[in-house]
Parts: structure tokens; sequence; C-alpha cells
């Protein structure tokens, strides 16, 4: 294989791990400049990437160059001219758009509507339908048939990679097929950003204005607006006034209202008075469909033997399902032959292993910090606060399960705690999640925070 395939193959496995920004911060205008017998000589533009490489993404990359050439045991990284041919003839819309770049996590084929905000490729032909997604999907037709009066708000729910996203911006695409209609879709992190924005600019009755004006408002992970004053606020207000109007309102969460910390009683009855659905795992047979819709116009035929082997490793997230799908598709594409049983299994071990599932500490206990929305300081400080217990137990046993920290190291990185108080609340988490339905709901969440926050 040539070097130029051989980076190829990694780019295309990084970018698959990370995201867009990310992985054009740190990849952009990288290439093999040359190779020997045990190592390779990769060409970074500054220092300040090749740091980078070097301490965060090395063994990553050397792995993904093992599979394919597992002669190579190091990699040299040098400063110099970047080969931006290559690159751009692969990923030429990544090089060619760089406005977007630093400013979106979105697919290099996204086709994001300028007004509307809406992605394209998210329509109900594209969404397959199973037990796990009935009653949300059914509640997203239903709310295309007769918008902002048959279930006002929608609240969608559930983990990470279900397809949450997909079928709220379905509803959208639908209903802005009408031209008239004035559709916004807008995820919470972004909606918080514009609010700030505007009280710096004092433009925040205009923006208030222009919400006011929607037909169909669809806030996406609302989760993020947990104990912001302010946007809680506009969102209170924005709510009111399109509610008012019979003007359609569509939110989604990682869990349902009354589990979202820190959100004013206020909203959260609100977001409980319309519909709430929630998306769960697929089964095998969904995922399978899920699989051959994935591949339509991927020019690409795969045996039902290896979309069995896929779906029947990959359980929990359809994201992932779509992950290990593309790994087999590159390979098909660099090799240019269908992967046999045996190849797909070598394909998913690297992709099911690390990098993809490897976390650190940090993200452990940043993850738990975000989940309940206190700060890591309080939670990894000897703060006694009342709020902090739990979330702090629950970070001990996660860092026990994820991590290979042994108890009294635990102990250290949070507040220096005895090894025994650790034990103990391992115990107690292990314990109680075994009969505490919810709290078992809650662990899952945070460990896929974890395993989706590896780039961040
Ligand atoms: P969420 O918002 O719940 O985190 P997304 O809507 O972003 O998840 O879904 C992740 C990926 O999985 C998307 O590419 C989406 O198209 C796909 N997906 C999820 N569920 C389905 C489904 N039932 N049919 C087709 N694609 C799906
Ligand atoms: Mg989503």
């Amino acid at each position: 294989m040539s070097n130029e395939e051989l980076w190829k193959a990694v780019l295309g496995e990084m970018e698959l791990t990370l995201s867009r920004a990310n992985f054009t911060t740190w990849f952009k205008n990288t290439t093999i400049v040359g190779r020997d017998k045990n190592y390779l000589i990769v060409s970074v533009p500054n220092g300040f990437i090749k740091e980078w490489l070097e301490n965060k993404f090395n063994k990553k990359i050397l792995q993904s160059i093992r599979v394919i050439a597992p002669e190579i045991r190091e990699i040299r990284y040098s400063i110099g001219k970047p080969k931006v041919e290559l690159i751009k003839q692969d990923f030429s819309k990544m090089v060619l758009d760089k406005e977007l770049e630093d400013k979106s996590d979105q697919p290099f084929d996204a086709e994001i509507d300028k007004v509307t905000n809406l992605n394209k490729k998210y329509s109900f032909e594209s969404f397959v339908i199973g037990s796990n997604n009935e009653l949300a999907h059914a509640a997203c037709v239903g709310v295309t048939k007769n918008i902002g009066r048959l279930y006002n708000p929608l609240f969608l729910y559930g983990g990470v990679g279900l397809g949450k996203t997909h079928l709220i911006q379905a509803v959208g695409n639908k209903i802005s097929e009408n031209k008239d209609r004035k559709v916004l879709y807008i995820p919470a992190e972004r909606f918080t950003a514009q609010i700030v924005e505007a009280i710096l600019n004092k433009t925040i009755e205009d923006l208030k204005t222009q919400y006011a004006k929607l037909d169909l408002l669809i806030i996406d992970d609302i989760q993020f607006i947990a104990g912001k004053v302010k946007a809680q606020e506009i969102v209170f207000s924005t709510f009111n006034e399109l509610y008012g109007r019979n003007k359609q309102i569509i939110l989604s969460s990682d869990r349902p209202p009354k589990a979202i910390p820190t959100l004013e009683e206020r909203l959260r009855s609100r977001f409980e008075g319309g519909m709430i659905a929630d998306v769960n795992s697929p089964d095998l047979e969904t995922r399978i469909a899920i699989l051959k819709q994935k591949l339509i116009g991927k020019n690409i035929e795969l045996s039902e033997d290896i979309l069995g082997y896929i779906a029947t490793h990959i359980q929990k997230n359809v994201r992932e399902l779509e992950g290990a799908l593309n790994r087999v598709i590159a390979f098909s594409q660099i090799y240019n032959k269908i992967p046999d049983i045996k190849e797909t299994k070598n394909i998913l071990n690297t992709y099911l292993s690390a990098p993809y599932r490897k976390t650190s500490p940090q993200s452990v206990l940043k993850s738990v910090a975000d989940f309940y929305n206190i700060s890591l300081a309080d939670l990894v400080k000897r703060s006694r606060k009342k709020e902090v217990v739990k979330p702090r137990q629950i970070a001990m046993f996660l860092l026990r399960e994820e991590t290979k920290l042994s108890f009294p190291e635990i102990g250290q990185k949070l507040g220096g705690r005895d090894h025994s108080t650790v034990i103990h609340a391992c115990e107690k988490i292990r314990s109680e999640s075994a009969v505490d339905e919810p709290l078992k709901q809650e662990l899952v969440l945070i460990k896929e925070r974890v395993y989706s926050s590896f780039d961040k």
C-alpha cells in the first residue's frame, strides 16, 4: 500500500472518532513524507500541531497504521511544507469551506439550510421504524399532520445516538416543504450562545421577536439549558408566546423533563404539558433494517451474514452502528473488495476496542459533573454540599468501573478521600443500581457521555 493510501486510511479512521472541528484542526495538511522499515515520517504544518499529535493522538494513529502495516513501530512528526494537494483531493469539501470548519460538527456531506438550520438528509423516508421508536415516530408524524394542535409541545427523550435528532429534523423538513411556514431547528447549546450574544449586543428583544414569528421551533438537547437562568427565561417567554397562538414546539433531551436537574419548575410543567415519547435501543431486526437503509445509494452490496454480524455486535447506539458500517465501506473502497466475515470481524475489533472505547478519569469526572449540572471543582473538592454527595459516589463507582484506577487513586482524585470511603461508595452504588431503575438509567446515560466525550 502506498504512503498516500496508508495515510488516507488513517485519516478516514480519525475522522470517524473525532468531531469535525477537532479533526480538521489536527489533521489538516498532514501527510506521510517518508517511510523506513519500522517508522514513518509524517509532515505537519507547525510545532503546535506536532506537539498535539505526539502527545494526544500518537497512540491512536499508530494503532490504525498497524492494522494495515504492522511492521511500523514508530511515527516521527516533522514540521514541513504541507502537501495540500493530497488532502484537497480526498477531503475537498473540508479544505474548501474553511469558513464552516471550526463552527460545525456536521458531517462533510451535510446540506444544511441556512434559514431553518435543517439537514435535508434527515427525512421520514430514511428513518427505520422499530418497536424502540414507534411511539416517537408516530408522535412526530402526528405533528406534521396537525401542527400546533395535536401534541404541543412534543418532547422526545432517550440516550445518545438513537435517532432523536433525526426524527425531530424530519418533522422540520416535512413542515418546511410548505414555504410559507417558518421553521427553526436549533441545538440548545447554540440557542444559549445566541442569547448570551444578544445580551451583549443589546439585541435580545430582536431575537425574541424572531422566535415569536415561527410556526415551528425545534430545540434539540434541551437539557443543556439546565442551570442557565437567562436561557430558561427566554425559552419560557418564547414558549408561552408560541403556544398561545397554537404554534408548534418540539424538544428533545437525553432524559425526561423531571430528570433534568435545576430546570425551573414552570418550564418543567410546560414541557410535561404535551406529549412525551421515548426512544430506546433498536432490536436486532431493526438494526439490520437500519444497516440496509444506510447502504442505500452507497454503491456497495454486503451479504446478510455481514450485516447480521455487524448488527449482532453493535447493539446500543445507532450512531455506532453507522460508524461500524462506514468502516466496512471504507475497507471495501481502499482494498477494492467486499470483506469476508473474518475481515469484517477484524475491522469491527479495531473499531470496538480502542481508541473509540477508551476513556480517561478526567472524562468520567467531567461527564458526571455535567450530567448533574454541578461544577467539576465541587465534585472533586472536599465540599460537603448535599447535592454533590451522590454524584461524587457515582463518580467513584464509574472511575472504578470504566478506568483502571485503584481505590486509593480514586480517593486521591476526589479530594484526597480514604480508600475505604471509595470502596463503600462503589458498593453502595453497585447494590442500589441493581434495584433502582432510575439510577441504573442515569449510569447508562453518564457512560454514554463519557464515551461520546472522547474527543472533547
Ligand atoms: P440522537 O439525536 O438521539 O443522539 P441521531 O438522531 O443523531 O441520535 O442519530 C444518530 C445516527 O443514527 C444518525 O445518523 C441517524 O440518521 C441514525 N439513526 C438513528 N436511528 C435511526 C433509524 N431508526 N433509522 C435510520 N437512521 C437512524
Ligand atoms: Mg441528537
